[in-house]
């Protein structure tokens, strides 16, 4: 590429100088009206009425929610806040904000800063230009924010401004959920009083309620800034529609874990700091396989807490990136051939009592309840890994799953080898031999004590249980952790209640015994599930079309599963979505595709037409001067094949992607007729996915050709190895 030459973007790894060494543990949180701060800054009794408010889920009154403010008010000040703004997550997948000053007319030309409980409680954004699929007629377009006092306030700093940022639940003016959160924390409801009532059934004491727990780890990629903005489709659609591979990709595997580049080091410490002072526990940085590919793994946390974390995550990978002049890339596929980036989800399930309930245990009783919730959420995966596929569908997930390097579109579970022998020998009743680490006899029949270390890894598994958590790896590096979160927590949930009902009705000596040949009985129908072999092999594509698992490839097909009469009904009986609010969601994540489809069409249209072919035609020029000037200086005898060859392949090209491009316009018009929108974005899907691809070869062919000095776009070599 012509522009900016690679000296420009070495240029850039300055140094940043730190001021001073401060530890962590000194400015950990500090930015967040954590539990501490409260309790420093809150009356004695107003601490305790918020507390009961947060954990007994009681109201919290006008006058307490009042003192509350003032404190609130009063530390944001302190930390340079002018501004407070409900901090919501809309179905955009991000998060949205409306900043209203503190500072309010007290007489004329007289302002007091002020923060009201109700300014707290309750915000009234205009709803009108979130997407609500329908639910909300743009003349009833009001829709409010309620505090989630589970979730600390906290400041954010943009530049010289600092706002006092509330996380709150968004609900349409009727009383419809329009956010991630709101379904989110009714999930972590609804599971916890299952969880609940399966571990009292079970015999456990002083259990009043039951976490769920996230640890997201994000996946991203870094390039020069001068790189970004020079490629429209990744400033527009955070992918790279058109570009060739680099001569060198991954295959030599130098890049993960390897060193981490100072210029990288340097982004991801002023990133932790950040995080830090924002309370979010962020533990791990390493590179990824792709050149340029980096993950940010958190401490794992209490899920509505972690899954806001994830969003303030990725907001400051993508703000210190420009501090640094780096773009943060948090698409599933910024470019094509090259690993595209994913976010693992590790789910586990905690008691109040802090006790992990898929940690394997060393009493009978504890293994006992592991097996229950182990087989309970295997079970609810294979009940419903239509929906968990749905929950993680995607325009920009499609370009990644399945494409042997993240898992494929067919959901199963991975519980290792030692597990799945353990179920086995349950179902047959056979006795698994204890090995040293499974010492423990349970008494009955053939549980041994499962340990920790008997899991092993598969890296190809979307759903894989590693040791004391659920790794969900089919998510995509740019959503929300909310929807998949959600779906998990609301399957296990039942899962849970018709297990517990199957152990009631039976007629056992004692309760362990009903368990088992209950869990006897489930593992022979969960089997087909479960799969410890390579995921991205052909033979399991068909090993699993024979066990009858579903395989949706695209993402319109799989979002069909949300509006099935089962998903309707499920969310609905555990109150995490009405069937209205599903269905709105279902239609707001079809229309969300045919947007982000079209906006790359768009993208690779304007590509084609204003840089790629202008800069073909001026290589065409050269090229056909050069041929007749040869044959002018030396005559007839002048060997050009080579050029003359060179030529017609240009023009081809040219012509290639000229028509493939207009064939992708009608296509698109075509599609743009269709009113029922499944149809359109199957249409869309079907029609012109293939021949974006198609063109984009084309380019890609060109780009090989053309003189490297007439180019328009930064190549891949560039922005993936220069930084
Ligand atoms: P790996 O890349 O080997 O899978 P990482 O250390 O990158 O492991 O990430 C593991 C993630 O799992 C971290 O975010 C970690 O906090 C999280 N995690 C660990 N234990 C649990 C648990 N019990 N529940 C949920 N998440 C957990
Ligand atoms: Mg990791």
């Amino acid at each position: 590429m012509k522009k900016s030459s690679p000296v420009i973007a070495s240029e850039r790894n300055y140094v940043i100088e730190k001021e001073k060494f401060v530890p962590v543990s000194e400015y950990y949180g500090e930015d967040t009206f954590n539990n501490k701060v409260m309790k420093e800054k809150l009356p004695k009794d107003t601490y305790k009425k918020l507390m009961a408010a947060i954990n007994e889920d009681k109201i919290l009154d006008l006058a307490t929610a009042d003192i509350v403010a003032h404190a609130m008010k009063e530390w944001a000040l302190e930390k340079g806040a002018t501004h407070f703004a409900h901090w919501f997550q809309p179905m955009t997948g991000i998060t949205a904000e409306k900043h209203d000053a503190f500072a309010d007319p007290s007489g004329v030309g007289e302002v007091v800063e002020r923060f009201s409980g109700k300014q707290l409680v309750q915000g009234e954004p205009d709803a009108s230009s979130f997407p609500s699929g329908g639910i909300r007629a743009t003349f009833e377009a009001r829709g409010y924010t309620a505090w989630d006092m589970s979730s600390p306030a906290f400041i954010k700093r943009n530049g010289i401004s600092t706002t006092l940022c509330i996380p709150t639940a968004f609900i349409s003016y009727t009383g419809q959920v329009l956010d991630k959160k709101t379904p989110l924390l009714r999930s972590i409801r609804s599971l916890s009083r299952s969880a609940v009532n399966m571990l009292k059934l079970l015999g456990a004491k002083n259990v009043k309620k039951v976490n769920s727990n996230l640890g997201p780890e994000q996946e991203y990629f870094l390039i020069d800034m001068d790189y970004f903005y020079k490629r429209p489709d990744l400033v527009l659609g955070g992918r790279t529609v058109v570009g060739a591979p680099p001569a060198k990709g991954q295959e030599l595997e130098d890049q993960y874990f390897g060193s981490i580049k100072e210029r990288i080091s340097s982004y991801m410490h002023d990133v932790e700091e950040e995080l830090f002072k924002l309370g979010v526990p962020a533990k791990t940085r390493h590179n990824e396989v792709a050149p340029s590919q980096y993950e940010l793994a958190p401490v794992y946390e209490e899920a509505n807490l972690a899954a806001d974390h994830n969003q303030l995550v990725m907001d400051t990978l993508k703000y210190v990136a420009k501090k640094h002049r780096l773009a943060a890339l948090l698409h599933e596929k910024p470019f094509a051939k090259i690993n595209g980036s994913g976010k693992h989800v590790n789910w586990s399930l905690s008691d109040n009592n802090d006790n992990n309930l898929l940690n394997p245990g060393t009493t009978p009783q504890d293994s006992i309840q592991f097996l229950v919730f182990l087989i309970a959420t295997v079970r609810a995966v294979y009940k419903h890994a239509d929906i968990l596929r749905a929950a993680v569908a995607s325009y920009g997930n499609d370009h990644r799953l399945g494409a042997n390097e993240a898992p494929p579109a067919i959901i199963s579970v991975f519980l290792g080898e030692k597990l799945t022998e353990i179920l086995t020998n349950i179902e047959k009743g056979t006795v698994t031999k204890a090995t040293k680490e499974e010492i423990i006899d349970l008494g009955i029949s053939a549980l041994p004590q499962v340990s920790k270390d008997n899991t092993d890894r598969n890296r190809t598994s979307p759903f894989a249980f590693t040791g004391n958590k659920f790794e969900f790896r089919a998510v995509g590096s740019s959503q929300s952790i909310a929807s998949p979160a959600l779906v998990i927590n609301t399957i296990v949930a039942e899962s849970l209640d018709e297990l517990a009902e199957k152990i009631k009705t039976k007629d056992s000596k004692n309760i362990n015994q009903a368990v088992f040949e209950v869990l006897k009985n489930e593992i022979k129908l969960i089997s087909p599930i479960l799969f410890n072999g390579d995921n991205y092999t052909k033979e399991w594509e068909a090993e699993a079309k024979r066990r009858g698992l579903p395989n949706e490839k695209t993402t319109p097909s799989a979002l069909k599963a949300l509006i099935t009469t089962k998903a309707l009904n499920l969310f609905e009986k555990y109150e995490v979505l009405s069937k209205e609010e599903l269905k709105s969601r279902y239609l707001i994540h079809v229309e969300r595709y045919i947007k982000d489809l079209e906006i790359e069409v768009n993208c690779l249209n304007n590509i084609c037409m204003s840089q790629v072919i202008p800069a073909a035609v001026d290589y065409q020029k050269k090229l056909a001067k050069a041929i007749i000037g040869t044959k002018e200086a030396l005559g007839s005898g002048a060997v050009i094949s080579s050029q003359t060859e060179l030529l017609r392949k240009i023009l081809d090209l040219i012509n290639n992607i000229y028509t493939a491009n207009k064939d992708i316009q009608a296509k698109v018009e075509a599609a743009n007729a269709i009113h029922d929108e499944q149809k359109k974005a199957e249409t869309l899907c079907a029609k012109v996915k293939p021949k974006m691809d198609e063109l984009r070869e084309y380019v890609d062919a060109l780009e090989n050709l053309v003189d490297d000095e007439t180019w328009p776009l930064p190549k891949f070599w560039e922005m993936l190895f220069i930084c």
